[in-house]
């Protein structure tokens, strides 16, 4: 593991950094506060959305430790780390889980050691990559030194694949990164929509995209269930964020505001 902190630009937003202000977190700048803000302001619900995009993490990591029985876990776009880090969710069920962990911020690794806290019985490591260059993931020596590829794997794009703009964009990557993966391993995707916005709302939401001050590249339900071609959707299938696999509805977000998809599926 290195750290070049000579590489951290904290004049620019940066997605990891926005998303941990917006989780009431300490490691943002400036710049990430104005974006983060100004995010807001056109679209009050994000920072509630960020919070349900984290427990939804959580729930299909609990599931696929607990009834899908999985035991490895390949973390895309990790985040800075916070309460209930995929690791620690699925060790508090399965402790001989290992996690590997990608994500293309500097400033996440020079926080790495935080993901890096596993149980004896499992393995967590820490690689800096790019889902944009799945072979480079999947090819990475800690990778392979963690991870058995011969055994189930589940894959987690977890609020990251929007960061890939362009239609059609996600899917090549998606393939790769399961294309040599075992049987029963998984996918687990949240994925940020404009489906549920009203007309005005998305209108908004494409201007600020267009213009550069928002860099989240929405789907529709359509282009998520492509994604998972070939894999066998768990129940309930592609559903809004809050939705998926919770019983009791937050209260105090819409599913409008929520505006995300989750869903997870079985490679056969
Ligand atoms: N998965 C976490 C964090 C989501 S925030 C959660 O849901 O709670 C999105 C994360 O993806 C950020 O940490 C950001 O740095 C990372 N990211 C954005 N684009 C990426 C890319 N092309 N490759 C790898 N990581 C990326």
């Amino acid at each position: 593991m290195t750290g070049d902190s000579s590489r951290l630009n904290t004049d620019v937003p940066h997605p990891a950094r926005r998303y941990n202000y917006w989780l009431g977190g300490k490691d943002h700048f400036a710049a990430d506060r104005a974006s983060g803000d100004e995010i807001e302001k056109a679209f009050p619900g994000a920072r509630l959305a960020v919070r349900a995009n984290r427990d939804a993490l959580g729930r299909m990591v609990t599931y696929l430790a607990g009834e899908a029985g999985v035991r490895q876990f390949l973390d895309i776009g990790t985040g800075l780390p916070t309460a209930d880090n995929t690791h620690e969710v699925a060790q508090r069920i399965a402790p001989d889980s290992r996690v590997v962990y990608v994500d293309n911020d500097p400033l996440v690794l020079t926080h790495a050691r935080a993901l890096l806290t596993s149980s004896p019985q499992g393995r967590t490591a820490y690689i800096e990559a790019d889902l944009n260059d799945p072979e480079a993931i999947l090819d990475h020596p800690q990778l392979r030194e963690v991870l058995d590829l011969g055994k189930p794997v589940a894959v987690m794009l977890i609020a990251v694949a929007h960061f890939v703009h362009g239609a059609g964009a996600a899917k090549p990557l998606i393939d790769a990164l399961l294309a040599p993966l075992a049987p029963g391993s998984h996918l687990a995707l949240t994925h940020a929509t404009t489906d549920l916005m009203t007309p005005e709302d998305r209108q908004a939401y494409m201007k600020l995209l267009e213009s550069g001050r928002l860099d989240v590249w929405p789907r529709d339900q359509q282009e998520i269930a492509r994604l998972f071609e070939g894999m066998e959707l768990v129940e309930p299938g592609i559903v809004v964020g809050t939705r998926w696999r919770r019983a009791d509805q937050p209260g105090d977000l819409a599913p409008a505001d929520a505006g995300f998809w989750a869903a997870l599926a079985r490679k056969p």
